[in-house]
């Protein structure tokens, strides 16, 4: 089993240095901010190699030796572990976009720790961080940096010290309020280690015999290892190419592809203008599993308080700072939301 990566709050300096913001109390001067010169974290390195390696191998097998129902499983399972990202860390724990009664925070959790992109909270504090001070050196992720920085290479290198000097400012007391996100924190290698790795290899193995070898590299360390590089893509592609029909003077943009691999995520441009719709999309479900997700839980009664952007609101701010390539509204008549009942109701109460 390849080492637990880069995650854990116990490891070494080097690994808490590129995930926590807001342990260094240390002020950063103009001095120390030009004399910035990006550290390599080797550890991060050679397990990022490593994982990658074995991802290939399991690409491999699945092509070579594996049943085809051990790669659709992963596939399926991607998709969950996607949501956990998506559905729980960004859209309900980091944007508070939509309410979720407690099994379906429950199953998020679950489905965000089969994910290992860190625990909800640090995710969801990085990610406000990066939404509070995209492009500048407080941004983790900062795309200025070029596509590979913003992709991996923020994991792979120590934290700018804006990102720890300004990310600390920022009160994230709301997420911790969830006892389901402290359990998470509390017991999260343990919960990392049975549902990024056993789980996912032992269900091939016992539901149809796949082999252990086929199941390990295939369901957990390739779904786990596209998982990674479909949320990386947010930060670097979504950050760089693509249209910006409601917001030309900021650099996310409207990416389809990411959209595809991210389960729905790659309309940024909209999301960094309205962080607050839980559908991080004008289009609803279109291109967008996760909103079709939150949608159906609704159904069922588990999401609720879904928020959403007034179509009067979005063609004002298309008109006023877009780039004019979705033109004005043409695509509300093209793509209308199944749920959308008041272009005027800008928070959408569904129960
Ligand atoms: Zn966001
Ligand atoms: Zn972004």
């Amino acid at each position: 089993m390849p080492p637990l990566i880069k995650h854990s709050r116990h490891e070494s300096d080097e690994i808490e240095a590129i995930h926590d913001v807001s342990k260094d109390q240390n002020e950063s001067t103009d001095a120390e901010q030009q004399e910035f010169k990006p550290q390599i974290v080797w550890r991060n390195v050679a397990i990022m190699v490593t994982l990658h390696s074995a991802a290939a191998y399991g690409l491999y097998l699945s092509f070579t030796s594996a049943m085809i129902k051990t790669t659709m499983l992963a596939y399926f399972m991607y998709m969950l572990g996607g949501l956990g990202i998506t559905a729980g860390a960004h859209r309900l724990w980091s944007h508070k976009t939509y309410k979720a009664k407690w099994p379906l925070r429950m199953m998020l959790m679950i489905f965000n720790s089969s994910a290992f992109e860190n625990d909800i909270y640090e995710w969801s504090r990085d990610h406000r961080v990066h939404h509070k001070y995209s492009e500048t050196n407080a941004d983790p992720h900062n795309a200025l940096r070029g596509f590979f920085f913003a992709h991996v290479g923020w994991l792979l290198t120590k934290k700018h010290p804006d990102v720890k000097n300004k990310g600390k400012n920022l009160d994230c007391s709301d997420i911790l309020a969830d006892p389901i996100v402290r359990f998470q924190r509390r017991y999260y290698l343990p919960l990392v280690f049975t549902f990024c790795y056993v789980v996912p290899t032992l269900i091939p193995y016992y539901l149809f015999g796949e082999t252990l070898k086929n199941s390990f590299f295939i369901c957990s360390i390739l779904r786990y290892v596209v998982l990674l590089n479909a949320t990386w893509l947010v930060n670097s592609a979504a950050h760089m190419f693509g249209n910006r029909p409601y917001d030309q003077t900021i650099n996310p943009s409207e990416n389809r592809f990411v959209s595809w691999w991210a389960i729905g995520e790659g309309f940024h441009n909209y999301h960094h203008t309205f962080p607050w719709d839980y559908a991080t999309s004008e289009f609803g479900i279109k291109l967008n599993f996760t909103t079709m997700f939150i949608d159906l839980m609704a159904k069922i009664g588990w999401a609720y308080d879904r928020k959403v952007v007034s179509k009067e609101v979005i063609r004002l701010r298309k008109l006023r700072t877009g780039d004019g390539s979705y033109g004005h509204d043409h695509h509300h008549e093209e793509v209308p939301h199944p749920d959308d009942v008041d272009a005027d109701d800008e928070h959408r109460h569904n129960e």
